[in-house]
């Protein structure tokens, strides 16, 4: 949908992007950054994310699946692309066509990506992926010797780096993070020993970017700092971030609901005396989660105000008591506003969840209007 008319809708600033981008390269200093893109850029636009940076001149760019990568060369994007995730034998022809970057998280999966770029007449670009402790994929740490000793019997692969991703660099206790990162520097002792150049060696997501700067190694790999937001509040904001993304929307009915008179399915929600109630015309098929109910607040007119109710599919009601809101009036649902400030950490907070999913989770319904 491409429909900008619409009374609810999320602004892109592309400045704040850049800021943060560049706060992050400080940050790191020498270390390579590669902002990571995956998730239509964690519901920011895949395409505008990463033109602004490859303007930026990042030196590459991270996506979870092969399609994005597709994606991306689609829209024009020429900057190297690594595809973080796994991928099944029929996509390894994709990612030679289309000149993407392997994750190679099995001696298997390195066989096949081999001979494909044998088959193409080829050479493919891979990141051998080691499993330090989050169980997802990747060899085994104890086991990496094997995975490293496969790539050298692989004439038709490139190993341009290995890596392995934290469980845990967000909690307050960084022991389990600590311990990934001696298995990893301790599975890559294996090229040392060989008197083998070493590949590019990576780890750090967002939260270690913040808080385990020895992990920083050879490039980091940030996503949700990009955004300007933290990964949680247990992370030290060692980086100052610029909130990229606001959403907003506009009231479209008035009423005033009697004493006692419940708001929305299920009558969660009754006020004690008359008040006045405002609907937005903004739901959880936005992306608007239904757990928000009776727990968000919102901005409009530079007060802040709550839900009330039940949020449905495609609208919301707002309490704004005895304060006056008249059909068109903005209302903040994510962003400043006068001496107020919803952010995406506080949606998190009140539905219980993680800030990726409050970003990721707003809809393609939702225009988005870019700003560079
Ligand atoms: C998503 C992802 C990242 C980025 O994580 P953030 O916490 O958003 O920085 C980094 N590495 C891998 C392998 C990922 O899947």
């Amino acid at each position: 949908m491409n429909d900008t008319e619409r009374p609810t809708w999320c602004d892109i600033n592309l400045t704040a992007l850049e800021h943060n981008y560049k706060a992050v390269q400080a940050h790191v200093g020498n270390t390579q950054v590669m902002p990571i893109v995956k998730a239509d850029a964690y519901g920011h636009g895949l395409i505008q994310v990463a033109q602004k940076l490859q303007d930026l001149n990042t030196s590459c760019l991270g996506v979870a699946y092969v399609e994005e990568g597709i994606a991306l060369r689609q829209g024009g994007i020429t900057t190297p692309i690594h595809v973080l995730g796994g991928a099944v034998a029929r996509q390894i022809p994709l990612f030679l066509e289309h000149n993407l970057t392997f994750t190679a998280p099995s001696v298997d999966k390195l066989h096949q990506i081999n001979e494909a770029a044998k088959t193409a007449n080829t050479t493919a670009t891979v990141h051998l992926k080691i499993d330090t402790g989050m169980e997802r994929i990747g060899v085994h740490h104890y086991n990496a010797d094997t995975l490293f000793e496969a790539a050298l019997q692989c004439p038709s692969v490139n190993v341009e780096g290995v890596f392995t991703h934290f469980a845990s660099a967000d909690h307050p206790d960084l022991a389990f993070a600590r311990l990934q990162l001696e298995r990893f520097l301790e599975a890559l002792e294996f090229y040392s020993r060989h008197s083998l150049p070493t590949p590019k060696r990576h780890i750090a997501n967002s939260a270690a970017v913040m808080a385990l700067p020895e992990s920083h190694l050879d490039l980091v790999r940030p996503g949700l700092l990009m955004y300007g937001v933290a990964p949680t509040t247990d992370t030290p904001h060692q980086i100052e971030l610029q909130p990229v993304l606001s959403w907003r929307s506009e009231v479209i009915y008035f009423k005033v609901v009697e004493a006692g008179n419940p708001v929305s399915y299920g009558s969660t929600w009754a006020p004690e005396k008359p008040t006045r109630v405002v609907t937005l015309p903004v739901g959880y098929a936005d992306g608007y989660r239904r757990a928000l109910s009776n727990k968000a607040q919102v901005i409009i007119n530079d007060n802040l105000h709550n839900v009330v109710g039940k949020v449905c599919m495609d609208q919301t009601m707002v309490d704004i008591k005895a304060t006056s809101a008249y059909n068109g009036d903005q209302a903040v649902l994510i962003g400043s506003s006068g001496t107020h400030q919803i952010t995406v950490e506080d949606l998190a907070r009140w539905s219980d969840t993680i800030p990726y999913e409050i970003l990721t989770a707003i809809t393609a319904r939702v225009p988005r209007r870019w700003h560079p």
